[in-house]
Order: structure tokens, then C-alpha cells, then sequence
């Protein structure tokens, strides 16, 4: 019989597709993990069992206990999933402004989902430090913490960069996406720098983010804005420290967006934006690194997560963002 045992086996083992557009836009050769084919359809779930295999090793949790995070979204319904599968309750805390399709999945998984206002991050009310509050109120609770507990990092250390290694048999020349928690690509670039240290590493940041800046200039600074979420990111989180970053690319949301249109138009994948400005960047790491070279980026998400926004022409327009011509509504 070819099964596996049980639902959490599921997570990772992503295949990787060979991108027909972007690749002939670049003159190389890119290819997209499809973490959307995760159960939780996007790339958290990993980091959700490394996060919570790591608590349990620890003995920070007890059978029937809790598990509280501060999330776009993803992690969240990752953490749902694996905790339901393990046995544990969770409590989400979400900004207000992520999409109805993923409140609508962590109420369908069983969590209790708090929403609070969107905040920078120095606002006390911000879903990070709501989330270590509840965590720190709740009896037999921890709290995930993915921005800073690098159990996140080592699901793709010794998950997403092995995996690619392989299925790349090694011959492997860049890797970029973008930042949520950083957890993907310090993850990622740790694993294939340890393979081989020439793979080259870019960052692809979106517009309203403050790490293009530091990684080209030394100083966390943003300026615009993204509706992209999971990603964009204002400070070095414990994830991100000491991550091997070799180049960056700042994406703007049409770029991205344009991706996302082109991918489901020319080759049948819906996705979300943060992969849209994954495969830009990896257009432009093409570019940089020369024709017939070898790029891998991150599909991160399933973009049926987003029928109500980036696939809906109102919610484009009220954002300010192009419509596709045959969508448009008036
Ligand atoms: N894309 C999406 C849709 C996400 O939810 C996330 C996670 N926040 C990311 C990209 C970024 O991943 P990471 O947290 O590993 O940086």
C-alpha cells in the first residue's frame, strides 16, 4: 500500500514546477515549490509542526493544552491544523484586514479567533503582543512566537533547502522570496549555502517593508505600501538573524500582480500575491545572475484564499489596483 500515516505526514514534500513564462522572461530556467500543496495550502504548515514537534520535545505541552499565535493567517490555520491532529486547542490572534476566506477556514478548523485593529508593531495592541498576552493569561498555553522561535527556520533548514537540493540534484544556482518572519528565506539560504556556499541569495521585498533598505544599505527604512499578506517586514526578526543574504529586489504590487495573473491565465495556477512577487524576483535574479541559469522561488499560498480580494475587480479598484481588462466591471 503507498499511504502515509497521518495528516501531518502530508506537510512538505512539495513538488517543484518549472515556470514556462516567467523562465522564457528571463532566459533561464525558474521553478516554483508548491507549497500550496500543503494541507494547510500554504508554506506555514511546516513551520507550524516544527514549532509545535519542538514544544512537545521540550515538554512545554501537555496533552488537551493550548496553543496561542499572533498570524496573517497561514500560520494560523497550520498551527489549527497540526494542533487538531495533536490534540491541542488554539486561539489565533489576526490583524482585522486579512481576508475573509482565512477567518472563515480557522473558525471552520475550530479556533477561537481573536481579530484586533491593524498596528505597528510598537502598538501594545499589535496581534504579536496580543497573542504573548493571551499565551501568558491562558492555563497550559504556549505561545508559538513563529517571528522569533527558530524552530520556524529549521522546518526549511532541514525541510524546504534539502527538498530543493534534491529535486534540483544539486545543481541549483539562485533561490529569492519574500518576508514574513523570514523563516523561508533564512531557512532556505542557510540549507543551500551549506550545500554549496556560490548559490545565490536575493531577497524580494515588497513596497511599505523596511529590509531592501537594510540589506542593501544597512538601515531599516520603508517607504510605500503592499495589500500582499505574509509578507513585509519591519525588523530583523530572531528568523532573520544572521541569514546569508547575498542581493535584493524591491516588487511593487502590480509587478507582482501581473505574475499572479499570468501564472493563472498561461498555466493554470491560482496563487497568491507574496508568490506573484516571489516569481517576480525571480525574473529579475535571472536577469542578474545570466542567461540559462537555475532560480527557485516559493509558490507560498493557494490563491482561492483570496477569491474575495485580488481575484475580485471591487476590492481592486477600492485598493487602487489594476483590473484585468476581461473582468472589469464597468
Ligand atoms: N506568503 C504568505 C502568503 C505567507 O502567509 C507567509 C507567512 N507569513 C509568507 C509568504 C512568508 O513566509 P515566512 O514567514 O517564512 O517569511
Amino acid at each position: 500500500m503507498h499511504v502515509v500515516p497521518d495528516t501531518l505526514a502530508l506537510i512538505g514534500k512539495t513538488p517543484l514546477v518549472r515556470l514556462k513564462g516567467p523562465s522564457e522572461e528571463a532566459g533561464c530556467e525558474i521553478y516554483g515549490k508548491c507549497e500550496f500543496a500543503n494541507p494547510g495550502a500554504s508554506i506555514k504548515d511546516r513551520a507550524a509542526l516544527f514549532i509545535v514537534r519542538d514544544a512537545e520535545e521540550r515538554g512545554l505541552i501537555r496533552p488537551g493544552g493550548t496553543i496561542v499565535e499572533g498570524t496573517a493567517g497561514n500560520t494560523g490555520i497550520g498551527v489549527a491544523l497540526v494542533a487538531n491532529a495533536r490534540g491541542y486547542k488554539t486561539i489565533i490572534v489576526m490583524p482585522e484586514t486579512q481576508s475573509r476566506e482565512k477567518m472563515d477556514t480557522l473558525r471552520a478548523l475550530g479556533a477561537e479567533l481573536v481579530l484586533v485593529p491593524a498596528a505597528p508593531y510598537s502598538n501594545p495592541g499589535h496581534f504579536v503582543h496580543t497573542s504573548r498576552r493571551i499565551a501568558g493569561e491562558t492555563p497550559n498555553a504556549i505561545w508559538a512566537n513563529q517571528f522569533d522561535n527558530t524552530a520556524n527556520r529549521k522546518a526549511h533548514i532541514v525541510g524546504t533547502a534539502e527538498e530543493i537540493w534534491n529535486q534540483m540534484e544539486g545543481q541549483v544556482d539562485g533561490f529569492t522570496c519574500a518576508v514574513g518572519t523570514g523563516g523561508t528565506l533564512a531557512g532556505v539560504a542557510l540549507g543551500l549555502k551549506a550545500k554549496d556556499e556560490r548559490v545565490c541569495i536575493a531577497l524580494s521585498d515588497p513596497h511599505g517593508a523596511a529590509l531592501y533598505d537594510y540589506y542593501a544599505h544597512g538601515e531599516l527604512h520603508s517607504e510605500g505600501s503592499s495589500v500582499a499578506e505574509g509578507i513585509g517586514q519591519g525588523r530583523i526578526t530572531g528568523n532573520l538573524e544572521g541569514a546569508p543574504i547575498d542581493t535584493q529586489f524591491r516588487i511593487s504590487d502590480e509587478e507582482g500582480l501581473a505574475w499572479v495573473r499570468r501564472l493563472l491565465a498561461e498555466e493554470g495556477l491560482c496563487l497568491g500575491l507574496s508568490s506573484g512577487i516571489n516569481v517576480a524576483g525571480a525574473v529579475r535574479l535571472g536577469r542578474h545572475l545570466g542567461p540559462g541559469k537555475r532560480i527557485v522561488t516559493i509558490l507560498c499560498d493557494t490563491g482561492f484564499r483570496y477569491l474575495s480580494t485580488l481575484y475580485n475587480p471591487e476590492w481592486l479598484q477600492s485598493k487602487g489596483l489594476s483590473v484585468p481588462i476581461a473582468t472589469a466591471t464597468s
